[in-house]
């Protein structure tokens, strides 16, 4: 599989790493390649690019605050565009599988009229989970970016790393850390009022 970053992408970026000179060399590749925008005055950096997708990703995981739900929040793009949506509603549907990922999947699915998700990026706000990192896979998913990591359960690198096992049939592309101290910020709060109610 070519990678659309020529393979920057495998590599994991903590994200204290994502400070210059880092950044510059990650926005003039990106800009070189004409991912996010190439126009030298005013244009849209690698990280930007990722971190307005990451943005409505973290829209979604307020919507579950809102609704009691552990924060977590997805957004499938493809072409520019978002194609897929979902956050967390496994309180609400009493549905262990209802994990933002898979809403935003099935509705990415849904929206192309393919399960193939070829091309396509997902954006969420924590690590996924082994169940949806095998959705992952299934959906051909090219690149996946995660805010916070899950060092418990993660399974696109943290435990495990199930998007990248040279197993299974497909493999994609990894970023960590994008937007992380919001998306982090945002489950330690839920966590905290959990915490204060019991
Ligand atoms: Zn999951």
């Amino acid at each position: 599989m070519t990678s659309r970053y020529f393979g920057i992408t495998r590599v994991r970026f903590p994200y204290a790493l994502l400070m210059r000179p880092w950044l510059n060399w990650i926005e003039r590749v990106a800009t070189d390649h004409k991912v996010g925008g190439s126009s030298p005055s005013g244009r849209t950096t690698f990280m930007d690019e990722h971190e307005k997708w990451m943005t409505k990703a973290l829209q979604e995981a307020k919507e579950a605050l809102r609704e009691d739900e552990v924060p977590v929040g997805a957004v499938v793009v493809h072409q520019e565009k978002i194609i897929g949506r979902g956050h967390n509603m496994t309180e609400r549907l009493q549905d262990p599988t209802a994990h933002a990922e898979m809403i935003a999947l099935s509705a990415a699915a849904n929206t192309l009229g393919t399960w193939r998700l070829e091309g396509a990026s997902l954006y969420v706000t924590l690590e996924p989970c082994p169940m949806c990192a095998g959705a992952v896979v299934l959906a051909r998913i090219e690149n996946v970016f995660f805010g916070a990591p899950d060092p418990k359960a993660g399974a696109c690198s943290s435990q495990y790393n199930i998007v990248q096992d040279g197993r299974l049939n497909h493999r994609s592309n990894v970023i960590s850390g994008v937007l992380r101290g919001e998306c982090e910020e945002l489950l330690k709060s839920f966590f905290q009022k959990v915490r204060e109610k019991t």
